[in-house]
């Protein structure tokens, strides 16, 4: 682990990512050669290698290790190299890099076997070309230009997604491409083999938080089955008073306690309902091994509360979650919590709730029934109970803020039945300035791009839907390269969006998939 990134995840108690540390994770460097150049020129292949590989695992902005494997000359070397990084449970992808000529016809077999994600890294050992000095040694130590070229071909040939970044390996713009796609490829691993519990089924008659599970996992990796909210509730039941006495301690340290939530409060006896669903909640995942999971308000039986502050809590400390039965986003946003992990800023369930359509500065208020997660709140939350017109269930407690003003996006998930579709939307996080006394739930306000109309009226061509992952350390490039790791379609709108050319967007995407 570097030296920042430790302090990231160490120091800043607000942007915690408790059960999420990708800083053990590794990618494997692998530089492809041959033997006609002799020992000599492969031991220099090899000391240069390392040192490039030294700079990428100290960099500050690739979160991972990057862990040197010996030069590869031969077809049975790249496939027993490519297989054993399959088989490696902490390597979550590998980055090639052919710094002198690779015959390609080497790769096919390798490739064809890799299941991990790739990343070819386009970059020479030498910065500059030595004017003075240059002979056909150089020369041929120094072929990237044409090696990786041949590379490239292959991998092409194959038609197979990879990440390609170019530049000098040393700037740090390159190192944060590498660092970026890593972040991606760590969450695409995250994927694999993780469990989503769903306590009750889709909201009724809901559409686009339904979709096709056996088709998710085939294609993403996580599983997401049905748990019983009875099964739930007995654990929630089993919660002893010491733990829950713990946690309201903890609550009470950690957010403004309104009034009647405290020790002697009328509604205290809400906060011990509310310190119960959470212990409950969580010992449920942690003993199922679950990374997220969603619930309904339509099958709470048994419970006394629709869980308010505990889903905003377990958000928080890194699970996936969405509302209504909503599998689809809770798997995405534990997705881009791994991406976002160490990172300043939050990755978090979100609705667009209510529109603010004044000409001058229309914006988007995003919030939901209560499960807002704090990691983005501005400042402190507080901690309240508020009766809930929906589920038929006590007064929830929850906590109540206002969001940040920052760059951010919102991406959504959707099952069009041949494929599923990530929509991105590039947004503006504005700060919340006006009172809000009677809407006693978190608030994020933003402004999406190229403009609101233009925004809204692609959203809603792209067929998006109405939950999201909101982010503010996610980017729209690191959104398009899980797409193509999970080969699913991706569609941006952004600061270059058209209508029209996103309508066109729509239809050769259309025709793409109907080919494909
Ligand atoms: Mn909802």
């Amino acid at each position: 682990m570097n030296v920042s990134m430790e302090k990231m995840l160490t120091t800043d108690n607000k942007f915690r990512t408790i059960m999420i540390d990708i800083t053990q994770k590794e990618v494997w460097f692998i530089t492809g050669s041959q033997h006609l150049y002799g020992p000599e020129t492969l031991a220099q292949v090899a000391d240069n290698s390392a040192e490039i590989v030294k700079a990428l695992d100290s960099s500050e902005v690739i979160p991972v290790k990057v862990i040197i494997k010996p030069t590869v000359k031969t077809t049975e070397e790249i496939y027993e190299t490519l297989t054993a990084a399959n088989h490696a449970e902490n390597c979550i992808g590998i980055i090639t890099w052919m710094h002198t000529f690779s015959p390609a016809k080497m790769w096919i077999r390798g490739l064809t076997a890799l299941q991990k994600p790739l990343c070819h890294l386009h970059t020479q050992f030498n910065k500059s070309i030595p004017w003075g000095t240059i002979d056909m040694d150089f020369m041929n130590l120094n072929q990237a230009a044409h090696g990786d070229r041949e590379f490239g071909f292959m991998v092409s040939r194959l038609r197979k997604n990879r990440k390609v970044v170019v530049g000098h390996w040393s700037e740090e713009s390159v190192q944060k491409q590498i660092g970026d796609w890593t972040r991606v490829a760590a969450a695409w691993d995250d994927w694999q083999g993780a469990k989503f519990a769903r306590f009750g089924d889709n909201m009724r008659f809901v559409a686009v938080t339904d979709g096709d599970k056996v088709e998710a996992e085939t294609k993403f990796g996580f599983s997401v089955n049905t748990y019983p909210v009875g099964d739930l509730v007995e654990v929630i039941n089993a919660v002893s008073d010491t733990e829950i006495d713990e946690l309201i301690k903890e609550y009470e340290e950690s957010y403004n306690i309104s009034e009647n939530l405290l020790a002697d409060g009328d509604k205290r006896s809400s906060l011990v309902e509310a310190a119960r669903i959470e212990l409950g909640l969580e010992k449920f995942l942690v003993d199922g091994g679950f990374k997220g999971f969603s619930d309904t308000f339509e099958d709470l039986h048994g419970m006394r509360q629709l869980p308010g502050i505990a889903v905003q809590r377990l958000m928080e400390k890194g699970y996936g979650f969405a509302g209504e039965g909503d599998w689809k986003t809770a798997a995405l946003v534990r997705a881009m919590k791994v991406m976002g992990s160490g990172l300043e800023g939050g990755n978090a369930f979100m609705e667009d709730y209510t529109y603010h359509l004044d000409p001058e500065n229309p914006r988007v208020l995003g919030s939901h029934m209560l499960e807002v997660d704090p990691s983005l709140a501005v400042d402190q939350p507080t901690c309240e109970v508020h009766p809930l017109g929906i589920g038929g269930k006590e007064d929830p407690v929850r906590l109540v803020f206002n969001g940040r003003a920052t760059d951010s996006l919102n991406a959504a998930l959707m099952d069009f039945g041949n494929r599923f579709r990530l929509l991105i939307n590039k947004t503006i996080g504005e700060e919340v300035k006006e009172d809000l006394p009677h809407l006693p739930v978190a608030r994020v306000m933003w402004k999406p791009l190229p403009d609101f109309k233009t925004a809204c009226q692609a959203w809603i061509l792209g067929g998006g839907a109405h939950h999201t992952c909101y982010s503010e350390n996610v980017s729209v490039e690191q959104l398009e390269d899980f797409a193509e790791i999970a080969g699913i379609e991706s569609l941006v709108i952004d600061e270059n969006t058209t209508i029209r050319n996103f309508k066109y967007d729509i239809k050769t995407s259309e025709a793409y998939y109907k080919l494909h």
